[in-house]
């Protein structure tokens, strides 16, 4: 069995495993939990998700109790088998499933409407219900063991950034869900690209791995939420879940944008000026820039040129930003190629919009 003893106290039973040899007894056991209404955090893909029976409008309620959120903020329904998307549907466009055929198993989330097995409780009162098919094989295997469909929203009390490792996990609600898997960091990092199949043409509400243009070479014209477009304005996005302030470190963070060289300068001189007022800065940086920050407590999400390292990243140090105790945090920009739109949409969430452009003169 690969139950060990968690090094840190917590009420919740830690299971360790890995996503290539899954411990088959131990997510029968997990799986019997959550049959039984109990909650279970487990890997996925993206990050950890706190795991409930999704048909279960009890578990559904102590998910919202754990975590601390607003129950109008719908939760996502995780499933291992394109059958059991039938079943809690009422309609499937074509294109939808020509999404599906493509990118399921994987980090990508359709609205559809829903179907009378979905409580009310699960969706946030909506008549929509948000389907995701991970990929993850300690995912996929707990949720036919717990019977097909498992509600499961991002794995930390509401406000703080996800979690990508179990020790976050246990760190957010290690007291307040019976059983955590750890099966070590996860691959991506942010959470799935939702894109809503409800109105034509489909709409991304919230952006992901699997980006606009991926999903337009594979089924035509796919929106973008005009609330998650503009970086400097605050628009309310379409998905309840998205105007919460999410992903928010405990200092102020500021994002600076501009060319590699401004935007370094700029931070420079800014940390200069908090440190002399007597203020503790953090600096989130690139490989790149590293070097030019003389002042501050520097953290690197990676090269620019591996901006899948920059997605896995971001929140674990954003959570070391809080551990740290920084009272202002500066963040370079992160517009990169595929994942660009997602990892500046958290950082942009994160920042409350504060973004200071270092090419403006002035
Ligand atoms: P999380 O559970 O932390 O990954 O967040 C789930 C996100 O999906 C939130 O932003 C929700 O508002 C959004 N969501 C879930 N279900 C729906 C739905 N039926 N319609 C619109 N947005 C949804
Ligand atoms: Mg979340």
């Amino acid at each position: 069995m690969g139950q060990t003893k968690p090094d840190v106290q917590c009420r919740a039973r830690i299971m360790q495993m890995t996503e290539a040899e899954p411990d088959e007894a131990a997510l029968q056991e997990a799986g019997r939990i959550l049959q039984e209404g109990g909650l279970v955090a487990f890997p996925t893909e993206t990050v950890y998700g706190l795991g409930g029976n999704a048909l279960d409008p009890e578990a559904s309620r102590k998910i919202y109790a754990a975590k601390g959120r607003p129950s109008d903020n719908p939760l996502i329904v995780h499933i291992a088998s394109l059958d059991a998307l039938e079943q809690i549907t009422e309609e499937i466009p074509a294109a939808a499933m020509q999404l599906a055929a493509k990118y399921w198993p994987g980090p990508l989330t359709m609205i559809f409407r829903k179907s009378a097995a979905v409580p009310a409780e699960t969706t946030g009162g909506l008549d929509s219900v948000a389907v995701r098919f991970p990929s993850n094989r300690i995912a996929s295997m707990l949720i036919r063991y717990a019977g097909g469909y498992v509600s499961a929203p991002s794995a930390n009390t509401s406000g703080r950034p996800s979690p990508t490792t179990a020790a976050h996990v246990i760190e957010d609600l290690g007291d307040a869900v019976d059983c955590i898997i750890d099966g070590g960091p996860v691959d991506i990092g942010l959470e799935s690209t939702i894109v809503d199949f409800t109105v034509e043409p489909p709409v991304i509400l919230r952006p992901g791995y699997i980006n606009q243009e991926m999903m337009t070479e594979a089924i035509g014209t796919v929106e973008m939420d005009p609330g998650i477009q503009s970086e400097t304005e605050v628009v309310r996005p379409k998905a309840p879940g998205m105007k919460y302030r999410h992903y928010a470190p405990k200092a102020e963070l500021t994002i600076v944008s501009g060319t590699p060289e401004n935007a370094a300068a700029k931070i420079a001189e800014l940390a200069h000026d908090e440190t002399a007022a007597g203020r503790k800065v953090g600096i989130i940086c690139s490989d790149e820039s590293a070097g030019m920050y003389p002042e501050g407590i520097v953290w690197s999400l990676g090269a620019r040129s591996e901006e899948t390292q920059i997605a896995a990243h971001l929140y674990g140090i954003l959570r070391e930003c809080d551990s740290a105790g920084v009272d202002v945090i500066y963040s370079e920009a992160f517009r990169t190629p595929q994942l660009g739109d997602a990892i500046m949409n958290r950082l942009v969430k994160a920042a409350g919009h504060r973004i200071i452009d270092a090419d403006e003169k002035g």
